[in-house]
């Protein structure tokens, strides 16, 4: 497995692969590697890619004023012994005076689908998103890149920025993994405590309610978003949103809703804010 820390040298490690004939993949992550990480390696691979690279970089510009990015878990040899043991071909480590070097001053912005839920809660968040998600794409020229739908809108928004910028890359939202008792997977899920940890599963137990509501023929969008809202409005120390939202377009649903409806949730507990979702309609119960 090939480390890279240097742009023009992560270019073109990825210009050999495809001159090689190999079709390649890309998972860009934060670190901090769990199995919800390495289950998106499986899906590029499962998607054709024949050469997978991820990339493991805190991005400054994604986290806002007063959020965790001093304190993010930083854990890159245990990150690159996974990498390995997954197969990965090539991880980009860069730091941040190479992604974002002086005079630095363009940025990427996609617009309506980056208004409503996480872009109401984190100012900027997406710009940052955009923009390096951006960059890695242009540094590795991959066929395929894979987001996890564990942040669904962010999914969205990179699909519809490779759309809208012409960029022949084939964006794959793979399911979030969980842990046994229905909690998502997160790198943040390290900074809960036993107890808080307990009280995070009410976002799963609020997805679950509201699926077995619409299984059991609920189509009323106040009587779903009730169902989800409640244990997480009991157990949590702040709800930022419990929403329902069309799963294309994140444009609010109506009062009857359709087919398929995203339920999206965040909320703090203690010092962590966690988001989880399902699409009613369309996922497995989670
Ligand atoms: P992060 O390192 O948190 O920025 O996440 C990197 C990628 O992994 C993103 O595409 C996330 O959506 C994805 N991801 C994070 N947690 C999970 C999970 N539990 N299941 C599936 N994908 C995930």
């Amino acid at each position: 497995m090939e480390i890279l820390r240097e742009p023009a040298a992560f270019r073109d490690a990825c210009d050999r692969a495809r001159l090689s004939g190999h079709r390649v993949g890309l998972v860009p992550t934060m670190g901090a590697l769990h199995p919800g990480h390495l289950s998106l390696v499986e899906a590029a691979r499962a998607r054709g890619a024949t050469h997978i690279v991820v990339t493991i970089f805190v991005n400054p510009l994604q986290f806002g004023q007063g959020e965790d990015f001093d304190r993010y878990p930083r854990t890159v040899d245990q990150d690159l012994d996974a990498c390995d043991r997954a197969g990965v071909d090539a991880v980009f480590t860069p730091i941040r005076a190479a992604m974002y070097p002086d005079g630095f001053q363009t940025t990427v912005e996609v617009g309506q689908l980056t208004a409503p839920l996480e872009g109401e809660h984190r100012q900027g968040h997406f710009r940052g998103v955009t923009t390096v998600v951006a960059k890695l794409f242009a540094l590795t020229g991959p066929s395929v890149a894979v987001f996890g739908r564990k942040d669904y809108q962010q999914w969205k928004v990179l699909e519809r920025m490779a759309l809208d910028l012409d960029l022949p890359i084939e964006v794959v939202g793979a399911p979030t993994v969980r842990e046994g008792d229905g909690l998502a997977l997160s790198s943040r899920n390290r900074y809960l405590s036993p107890g808080e940890r307990e009280r995070a599963l009410s976002l799963v137990e609020g997805l679950r309610r509201a699926w077995d509501a619409f299984a059991g023929g609920a189509r009323e969008a106040s009587v779903l978003r009730e169902a989800a809202r409640a244990p997480v409005e009991q157990e949590t120390d702040r709800v930022d949103y419990v929403a329902l939202r069309d799963p294309d377009t994140l444009a609010v649903v109506p009062a009857h809703v359709p087919d398929r409806v995203l339920v999206a949730a965040a909320a703090h507990v203690g010092g962590t804010r966690l988001i989880d979702n399902v699409v009613l309609g369309e996922d497995p119960r989670p």
